[in-house]
């Protein structure tokens, strides 16, 4: 069986001959791998930056966005049955009694940083052909959503994020009075920083939800296709080389939420001082480690005090936020057929990962396809 490994100690990025997986546990499946994609995270990993080889192995396994077919099932597994669409879970809990989130079965939550990640840290991923998993970690998702379920996993950071908004937005239960047959947001102006597939997976569950969305960005020109499907889905795109972050407010109105998917740390300091009062920012960017660089420190805390501001950062997810992502995806489906298919900019080979994984392939979110659904 094929998969797509990096070698850290050989700084190596190749495709290798592993024994193909068999079910273990009555509460594990075996699944078929359809479709994963190529992501900043897996990038990094192939930069020798991130990832860490499941223990005593000299490899890992990439690949954390999927979407498989379960093929079989453990004797004891109720959930799923053979032929299901069902997407896997990335984060496996740390096994220390005292950490509370994890023995929840919130391990986005992690208390101790011991979690295992699949196809990130100490766990092999999806590049593969076939997988073994616990029942737990699967996510069931409609046949309908065949050509998108690879989205789900991307989506679900938007998703935590907007769980976790509307928790803290309660303090303000008059904010954004009830509108009959509009959602929350309805009232809400939000600003996206970034047009990678985060980004444009953030705007479309922001406009599901009703805001008023801006897609902010550095080019000009992001990719045109991006531009064109963020007015496609009813937002609007400003480029911070036309409007400066220090003219965001005045220029597009009163910023109500930062959905930050960029990684461009000094963009959203910048952007962050013209946030407007009780807003949100949201940090979702793992940027690289490059040089420091200062920030006003009186103004960003007296604009957090005086504006009654939040900030916060959210890695996903958990079964809510894929169970969120699989409901939203299937609105955008229905609502935005064109936008969702364009998400996706090609279909690859599992041979042609290297190259897409160590070029710059252009484009939105690229995949590899490796197995057919039967
Ligand atoms: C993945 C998350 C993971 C994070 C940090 C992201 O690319 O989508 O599942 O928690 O990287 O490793």
């Amino acid at each position: 069986m094929q998969a797509l490994a990096v070698f850290p100690k050989s700084r190596e990025l190749r495709v290798v001959d592993e024994r193909a997986p068999r079910i273990e546990s009555p509460t594990q499946a075996r699944l078929r791998v359809l479709d994963v994609g190529v992501c900043g995270t897996d990038r990094e990993i192939c930069a020798f930056e991130y990832g860490t080889p499941p223990a005593g192995q000299d490899h890992l396994v990439i690949g954390h966005e999927c979407l498989a077919q379960v093929v079989e099932v453990g004797s004891a597994v109720t959930a799923v049955a053979p032929g299901d669409l069902v997407v896997p879970m990335v984060r496996r809990p740390c096994s220390h009694a005292h950490c509370t989130a994890c023995r929840a079965g919130r391990q986005d939550f992690c208390f101790t940083g011991d979690f295992r990640e699949r196809g990130i840290g100490h766990a092999h991923g999806f590049m593969t052909e076939e997988i073994v998993e616990e029942e737990q970690y699967l996510v069931p998702l409609p046949r309908a959503l065949r050509d998108f379920g690879v989205l789900v996993e991307p989506l679900t950071i938007a998703e935590k994020a907007l769980i976790q908004l509307w928790h803290l937005q309660e303090r303000l239960p008059w904010g954004c009075p009830h509108k009959p047959g509009r959602n929350h947001g309805h009232c809400r102006r939000a600003l996206v920083l970034g047009a990678g597939p985060v980004g444009l997976l953030g705007a479309m569950a922001l406009r599901a939800h009703d805001f008023e969305t801006i897609v902010y960005s550095r080019e000009t020109a992001p990719n045109p296709r991006a531009a064109l499907l963020v007015e496609s889905i009813g937002a609007s795109y400003a480029s911070s080389e036309q409007i400066p972050p220090a003219e965001i407010a005045a220029r597009l109105g009163s910023i109500d939420l930062v959905y930050e998917a960029s990684g461009a740390s000094a963009l959203s300091f910048d952007v962050m001082q013209s946030l407007g009062a009780n807003s949100v920012f949201i940090f979702t960017g793992v940027p690289g480690r490059r040089a420091p660089v200062a920030i006003d420190t009186d103004l960003f805390m007296r604009n957090l005090v005086l504006r009654n501001q939040i900030v916060f950062g959210t890695v996903n997810a958990g079964r809510n936020a894929f169970e969120a992502a699989v409901r939203d995806l299937t609105g955008f489906a229905e609502r935005w057929p064109q936008a969702t298919a364009q998400l996706i900019s090609g279909r690859h080979p599992l041979a042609k990962g290297p190259e897409l994984l160590l070029g710059r392939p252009g484009g939105i979110k690229h995949v590899l396809a490796i197995g057919e659904a039967v």
